[in-house]
């Protein structure tokens, strides 16, 4: 129970990693504001499942509906957690989509979707998240950031864009709260099981297998592992870094 005491946000945490990586961490101890977007009818419940889950297995969540795209909607998230439970020690920036298409035919709305959710989003969670763990001399900033950001990827101008800048903004943060005792990591997943990849084209699937020296897509429960690490007190000297889990690409 090493994180014991300790309040974490994780966004986007309805489904696929986010939701593994709230699973993770609650069962460390902490408790955990479930974020999510109400954009369609079943993400509340899908939401709601994960905190029901949380709260069966002995933890302690609560479910926190934002739009991490906008500032007012990030605000007043904050706000409800931190007058329920007083802070938060460990934010994980969870929440990302994909609008993939060639850059000759991507719209600048696809550009700006994907720019907003994956890399302004960051920037708003972590501006007002970062108030409390100043406060407090500890903080924890996990950024889920793609191996896209670190390479590139065909038909994802936007969505490297969004996770190269995401790995930037991070090394920046820490070095901005570091002489707080606030770390701030990404991590860059390779290929996981999760709704995002479940539509790719078959062809697609078998030529990401081929590249991958472990020959399979990574499990949500696999990151979730990195990130509850990165999270605990065993790595409060690893700040600024990138760190890999794609199966050996
Ligand atoms: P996913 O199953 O599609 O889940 C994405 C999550 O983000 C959902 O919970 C979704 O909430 C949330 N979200 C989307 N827009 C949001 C917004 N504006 N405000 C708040 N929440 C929003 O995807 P995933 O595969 O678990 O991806 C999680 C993260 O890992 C993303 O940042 C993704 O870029 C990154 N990643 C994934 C892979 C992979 O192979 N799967 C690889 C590298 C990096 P709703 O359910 O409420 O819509």
């Amino acid at each position: 129970m090493e994180l014991e005491g300790k309040v974490s946000l994780v966004t986007g945490a309805s489904r696929g990693m986010g939701r593994a990586i709230a699973l993770k961490l609650s069962s460390l101890g902490s408790k955990i504001a479930v974020n999510y977007v109400a954009i369609e009818a079943d993400n509340k419940a899908d939401a709601d499942n994960v905190v029901e889950t949380i709260v069966r297995l002995g933890g302690e969540a609560m479910p926190v509906e934002a739009d991490v795209r906008y500032g007012d909607a990030v605000k007043a998230m904050v706000d409800e957690i931190t007058t329920k439970w007083g802070k938060i020690d460990i934010l994980v920036n969870n929440a990302g989509i994909t609008r993939d298409t060639l850059l000759l035919r991507m719209s600048e709305e696809a550009w700006d979707d994907v720019i907003n959710t994956n890399l302004r989003g960051a920037y708003l969670c972590t501006k007002f998240v970062l108030r409390f763990m100043i406060r407090q001399r500890w903080g924890r900033i996990i950024n889920i950031a793609s191996i896209a950001g670190l390479i590139g990827n065909v038909g994802q101008t936007n969505y490297a864009a969004s996770k190269g800048g995401l790995i930037a903004f991070t090394k920046s943060v820490a070095r901005e709260v570091g002489s707080r005792n606030i770390t701030a990591n990404a991590v860059a997943p390779g290929f996981i099981k999760t709704q995002m990849t479940e539509k790719l084209p078959e062809e697609i699937k078998k030529s990401i297998l081929s590249m991958s020296s472990l020959r399979r897509f990574g499990e949500p429960e696999e990151v979730a592992e990195l990130v509850a690490f990165l999270a605990s007190n065993r790595a409060g000297y690893i700040t600024g870094q990138v760190i890999s889990i794609d199966g050996g690409i």
